[in-house]
């Protein structure tokens, strides 16, 4: 749509938004984001980092979204995205404009249209930071690394399918980039997507009548990767299709790569049989790093942001920062960002104070069931014992199946645990009643609003 009217739009936006917030986030977080476009539905938010986007998606998605809708009249998602601009504009590399999973399950997921019409991705479609060269290998994601890197030099040959597993934040989806870009460099047909991302493709496919077109789509490709598995939608028709797309490539020596933040067997809204191909090829875990691969992963983070930091200031980042290298680069990007926005160098005195921000911030957010049950009351106004007794108005029913679709997702109770928790239910019943949110979550607007908003609440 029009250039002009979307920085404009965003523009007013940001306007708005500076009279409401702190000055240091503003500036932080906001000041160097851009309008990029948008169409009826959404609007399209670019900012410079996955960090950022992650941030903006968690901390201001109502806030920013309330805003597009106050000033185009419309109401509009809001769909951040990170900003691919410097290969761009050097030339050297065209993108496609294509927008990257990189916080599992956020808005921002499934817009793609050019991996949905095209049968394979080209070089460019994978993220460029997301090699081989740039992951820092090290005991905890060896395993992983080496069984990634054997798929991308031989597809179909060595492990089939490769299922990689971890906890946030640990490298799966730069995995599968690399593989992406390696193979494409090749020639070969590759695809990657995410869960989502494939649902939302074969619900498409089935409302225009094109699912003979999905079926070449994903057959065609001789490497597949799929990413966040354990979001497939738990509708049944889904699996059903995902299954013979994984017969058919595994029956033709075709690649598939999986990830996933658990292995098969904790993959309660699975099918069986789907679970037990999963079974079939290697299982590889990745491990939070120790201390000297954290800090190798600072260093090498630091000198791609073209910025000088001590040794004394990543090794303490290291130590405090253990489970996650997303956080682990988050810290490092928040300095980095104080720095520049200070005219001040870093030092181990001011990154310890932001490091102390940040765990301060953790802590606050540091979620249990209750604050989960008592969101999603707040949100649809129902009692919070409401969701554990008997009772179900279809209100109720609603809300307390949001409920156990967040706390299997968010803090990956089994259903058996969910069951307990909400007034001593049948894990099929849980099973069933998560399964249907999962299942509508991708093609009801309203339903993603409600659960991002539920969610924002949660993390507040
Ligand atoms: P996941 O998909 O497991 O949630 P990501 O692949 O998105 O995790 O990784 C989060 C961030 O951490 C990314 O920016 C990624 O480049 C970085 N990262 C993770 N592991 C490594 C590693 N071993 N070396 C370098 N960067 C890493
Ligand atoms: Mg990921």
């Amino acid at each position: 749509m029009n250039e002009q009217s979307t920085r404009e739009i965003w523009k007013a936006v940001l306007g708005e938004l500076q009279l409401q917030l702190p000055r240091p986030t503003f500036e932080t977080w906001l000041k160097n984001t851009d309008g990029v476009s948008y169409d009826e539905d959404q609007f399209v938010v670019e900012a410079p980092t996955p960090f950022a986007v992650a941030w903006l998606e968690r901390r201001m998605y109502n806030a920013i979204q309330k805003t597009v809708e106050k000033v185009t009249e419309r109401p509009l998602d809001v769909v951040f995205r990170v900003r691919q601009g410097h290969e761009a504009e050097n030339g050297s590399v065209t993108l496609t404009g294509q927008t990257l999973e990189l916080e599992s399950g956020g808005p921002g997921s499934g817009e793609n249209d050019t991996a949905v019409k095209s049968p394979a991705q080209p070089v460019a479609a994978f993220y460029p930071k997301y090699t081989f060269d740039s992951f820092v290998v090290g005991p905890s994601n060896q395993l992983a690394y080496s069984a990634a890197r054997a798929v991308a030099d031989a597809p179909g040959k060595s492990y089939n399918p490769l299922f990689i597993y971890s906890g946030v934040g640990l490298g799966k989806t730069h995995l599968l980039h690399a593989i992406g870009h390696s193979a494409a460099s090749r020639g070969l047909a590759v695809r990657y997507v995410t869960s989502e991302q494939f649902t939302n493709d074969f619900i498409t496919s089935i409302a225009n009548r094109t699912t003979e077109a999905f079926r070449q789509r994903y057959r065609s490709v001789e490497v597949l990767l799929l990413d966040d598995v354990q979001f497939m939608s738990g509708k049944e028709q889904t699996h059903e299709s995902f299954f013979h797309t994984f017969n058919d490539l595994h029956n033709s020596g075709h690649q598939i790569v999986i990830t996933s933040d658990r292995p098969p067997k904790a993959l309660a809204l699975l099918q069986d049989r789907l679970r037990s191909r999963f079974e079939w090829g290697l299982l590889a875990d990745i491990q939070p790093p120790d201390l000297e691969t954290r800090m190798a992963i600072l260093l090498s983070k630091a000198k791609n942001l073209g910025v000088r930091v001590g040794e004394n200031v990543i090794e303490l980042i290291a130590k405090r920062v253990h489970n996650n290298v997303r956080e682990l680069e988050g810290s490092l990007n928040r300095m980095v960002a104080q720095a520049e926005l200070m005219s001040e160098p870093i030092t181990v005195q001011s990154a310890s104070r932001i490091l102390e921000e940040l765990t301060a911030d953790t802590e606050r957010h540091a979620i249990d069931p209750e604050r989960i049950l008592e969101a999603v009351s707040n949100h649809f106004r129902v009692g919070t014992d409401s969701l554990l007794a008997r009772g179900r108005t279809q209100k109720i029913a609603h809300a307390r199946q949001v409920a156990m679709y967040l706390l299997i997702n968010e803090l990956e109770m089994t259903p058996t645990q969910v069951g307990r928790l909400l007034g001593g239910r049948d894990h099929a019943t849980v099973i069933h009643g998560a399964g249907k949110i999962n299942g509508e979550i991708n093609e009801d607007t309203h339903l993603r609003r409600d659960v991002l908003s539920i969610k924002e609440a949660i993390f507040a």
